[in-house]
């Protein structure tokens, strides 16, 4: 499969890491940018495609993280750049409010499409992950007439007002950022290798627990909406067990609620399935997509039932940039590419890869707590040998080592220790291999 810049897939360093452009580049960025922003891989990239980033140095660098699960077709893959490319050079906006375009409405259409349920859905584009949290609470509001909205421990879902408070983790997405909204709820999550009542008897109990809370605790003809990720991103790749999803799911149909599904990270094959939420035929009431959507481009969406999503006035929805041309433009690019490439099975491919070297490491080395995750997306939950006991101090070292070899992986989790992978999809075998390898290697001087 060749998509993108042809790129040699192949791993090599000529500098240490960072070299010595992308040190010079490191003070530049310093000095000009916040301090506020972080940065996970201390190179300065000139071009990516395939599963390589080529930093100014010289180094091919293995991509295990797809700038967040975005570039899920490859960076710059072939079908996004052409249609970008045409679009650009034909008008750049115009304001979809203002004089509409195709574009738009052919990527709800795909959405509609594409989305688990053949119910008669309708979609609306906004620009970024958090914006489009924004306004399926907004929307779920406004259909109900309700205001509490339940969301879940190790939960994230942006870092703009609003969406801080529906994130879980204080450090560092919400601390000294307050006060945050009211009539956000936090529910325990399934997370079943720590569920006290061990993960046979997770699904049953969280649910229990959850379902509780809500009637007796907030009432049940209070809450608006129940958002989740299906599998949670930045909180550590939690998969909650079967039963748990399609619970809450039934719950909000029989009590009036708008059950959100945040597939934000999880979207657009990611987990082997085209959604994540088509693995236990769940058909959410509203769908947050964003990160995977458009090869890289700034777009995100609202999609769901049309007696929710036409229940909102005229002129209650939009922005001045959301479904931009140039982003719809790339979204079909990267659509048509998901589905002419078959990535969703590319993804099941890669990801019995990744469980395979993920599950032998978690044998030979007592630090790999716990591996998990569903098709390119797979984690290890790092751990004090012999006990449960969170050890983000392994997760430190085993970033630098990789990192050092020229394998980019990202870390997550409430506790810090989490190493979460996330290839671009049209990675070749030979690369993903290599990098697993090295990050095996990585454990092992870890412990
Ligand atoms: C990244 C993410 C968001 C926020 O998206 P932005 O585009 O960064 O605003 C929301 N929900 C989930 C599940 C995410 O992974």
């Amino acid at each position: 499969m060749t998509t993108g810049p042809h790129i040699p897939q192949e791993r090599k360093l000529v500098t240490a890491i960072p070299g010595p452009k992308s040190q010079a580049f490191i003070e530049r960025r310093s000095a000009a940018v916040s301090a506020g922003l972080g940065m996970s891989f201390p190179v300065l990239v000139e071009k990516a495609g395939g599963g390589i980033i080529v930093d100014v140095d010289g180094n091919s660098i293995i991509d295990m993280g797809a700038g967040i699960a975005v570039v899920n077709v490859g960076n710059s893959a072939d079908r996004v750049v052409e249609n970008v490319q045409n679009q650009v050079a034909a008008f750049t906006h115009t304001c979809f409010m203002v004089a509409p375009y195709m574009g738009y409405v052919e990527v709800c259409e795909a959405l509609n499409r594409l989305t688990p349920g053949t119910g008669k859905k309708k979609s609306a584009l906004f620009n970024s992950g958090a914006e489009a949290l924004e306004n399926a609470v907004k929307i779920a509001r406004r259909f109900t007439k309700r205001e509490a909205v339940v969301v879940f421990e190790h939960g994230y879902h942006g870092r703009t007002n609003l969406t801080m408070a529906m994130t879980a983790k204080n450090m560092p997405y919400k601390d000294g950022f307050g006060p945050f909204a009211p009539e956000f709820y936090r529910m325990p999550m399934a997370y079943p290798y720590r569920w006290p009542g061990g993960p046979e008897k997770c699904a049953e109990e969280a649910l229990d627990v959850v379902i509780h809370k809500i009637e007796k605790e907030l009432g049940a003809d209070r809450v608006a909406a129940i958002v989740i990720e299906p599998i949670q991103g930045e909180g550590g790749f939690v998969v909650p067990p079967k039963g748990f999803i399609k619970g809450l799911s039934d719950f909000c149909t029989k009590n009036g609620i708008v059950f959100i599904a945040d597939e934000v990270q999880t979207g657009f094959a990611r987990t082997g399935s085209m959604f994540a939420c088509d693995d236990e035929g769940v058909v959410p009431d509203l769908m947050t997509t964003a990160k995977g959507i458009a090869g890289g481009l700034p777009l995100a969406a609202v999609t769901g039932r049309a007696d929710i999503m036409d229940s909102i006035h005229v002129g209650g929805l939009g922005g001045t940039y959301g479904g931009s041309p140039v982003a719809c433009a790339a979204a079909l690019g990267a659509i048509a590419t998901i589905e002419e490439e078959k990535l969703v099975d590319r993804a099941n491919h890669l990801g019995s890869i990744m469980s395979d070297a993920l599950n032998a490491m978690k044998k030979k080395y007592p630090i790999v707590g716990d591996v998990r995750g569903r098709g390119a997306m797979q984690a290890l939950e790092l751990v004090l040998a012999g006990s449960d006991e969170p050890n983000p101090a392994a997760l430190t070292s085993i970033v630098k080592y990789c990192q050092q070899k020229g394998v980019l992986i990202l870390s997550a989790g409430t506790y810090g220790n989490v190493i979460r992978l996330l290839p671009p999809l049209v990675m070749p075998d030979h690369l993903l291999k290599e990098a697993l390898q090295i990050l095996d290697e990585a454990v092992a001087q870890a412990q």
